[in-house]
């Protein structure tokens, strides 16, 4: 039973000594429990939090605690009525090869429905948290531009898609040429551009030549540069995370901005709205079904990158943040 654990917080950038190797006993199920064996792991940007003390929306992950995150896992053996030996659920075990669960804690899945590791990105949740943010805050309307930026990845790309199906126009920006080609030509945007390109924010300004009404919010950064400029009056934005800032440490230096911003949210009458995908959990089964059909459909395509043992989870993890990833990131154990 391998599971990676917190060794220390990371200052600045993670490094793989801020993660260790433990080796632990396979549990043994208690009443109204089932042992887990993991086949999948998600990584997510959201981890970084949980490695620091910082104050956040969620507690920190204790040193020397499993990091925690998504799995999907094949049922060894159970004590709770409802789940046999064999069946694959979706569970939130975190990194390590064999764990406990309640069955509350579990949700079944059909392999026959869908490829299980969905569980983990279109038809969970990323694609939720694109689907939540983009319509309940977003709202685009036919006709409007979208603008997403990590958008080869989970969010980003669901993002897209359903802006399109919405009526909208969708630019995406992602880094790296082989990324843009992905977003224009396998998830259907109108544009994509290139954050690493010089003249990234002409580059968006000439892809936005009416303004722009959406921008949902990934990254941060130098991309929010290029964008603030470009907003509508009326615009809304959906703060859905800050990927380019959560390696940051200590104040964040430069001249303060925050006159120059709530200037323009008066005077565009801009909508600026942080989120975390949980407080929209009622929709939930609106999205399932949707997603489902869209991507029944071929109105969504997906991406994955799939990336093999868990000891490769901790380099996987902090290329994530710098966009060493291509897709929905996920280990297979
Ligand atoms: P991705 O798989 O898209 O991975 C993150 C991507 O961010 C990288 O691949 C990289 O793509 C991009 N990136 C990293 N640094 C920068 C930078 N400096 N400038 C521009 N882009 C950068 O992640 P997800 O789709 O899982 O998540 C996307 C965002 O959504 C994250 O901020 C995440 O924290 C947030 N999120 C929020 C939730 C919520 O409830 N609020 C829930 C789930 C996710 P590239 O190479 O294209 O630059």
């Amino acid at each position: 039973h391998l599971q990676i654990v917190l060794a220390s917080r990371p200052d600045g950038r993670p490094a793989p000594a801020n993660f260790r190797v433990a080796r632990a006993p396979i549990p043994t199920p208690g009443e109204g429990e089932v042992l887990l064996k993991i086949l999948y792991l998600s990584l997510d940007p959201y981890m970084r939090g949980r490695m620091s003390a910082a104050k956040s929306y969620a507690a920190p992950t204790q040193i020397g605690a499993v990091m925690e995150g998504g799995t999907v896992a094949e049922v060894l053996e159970s004590r709770q009525p409802g789940f046999v030996a064999g069946d694959i659920v979706l569970s939130h075990s975190g990194w390590q090869s064999h764990a406990l669960a309640k069955g509350d804690q579990l949700r079944k899945l059909d392999p026959a429905a869908a490829p299980v590791t969905t569980a983990l990105g279109v038809l969970g949740m990323p694609g939720f948290t694109a689907y939540a943010g983009l319509l309940t805050i977003g709202q685009p309307k036919p006709g409007e531009t979208v603008v997403v930026a990590a958008a080869s990845g989970p969010v980003g790309s669901a993002v897209g898609q359903i802006a399109r199906i919405k009526g909208a126009r969708a630019v995406g920006i992602a880094g790296g040429p082989e990324k843009c080609a992905v977003v224009r030509d396998t998830f259907g945007f109108d544009a994509a551009i290139d954050h690493r390109a010089p003249d990234f924010a002409a580059q968006l300004a000439a892809a936005c030549p009416d303004g722009i009404d959406v921008y949902f919010e990934n990254v941060g950064g130098k991309v929010w540069d290029g964008v603030f400029p470009l907003l509508n009056t009326f615009a809304r934005i959906p703060v859905c995370g800050l990927v380019a800032q959560y390696n940051a440490s200590g104040d964040f230096e430069g001249p303060d901005r925050l006159p120059v911003l709530m200037r323009q949210v008066l005077s565009k009458s801009l909508l600026i709205r942080g989120f975390i995908q949980r407080e929209f959990i009622a929709q939930r089964p609106d999205f399932e079904r949707e997603m489902a059909a869209w991507i029944a459909s071929g109105a969504v395509k997906y991406k994955e990158d799939i990336v093999e043992g868990l000891d490769r989870a901790p380099e996987a993890f902090i290329g994530l943040l710098e966009g060493g990833n291509f897709g929905k990131l996920i280990v297979k154990l």
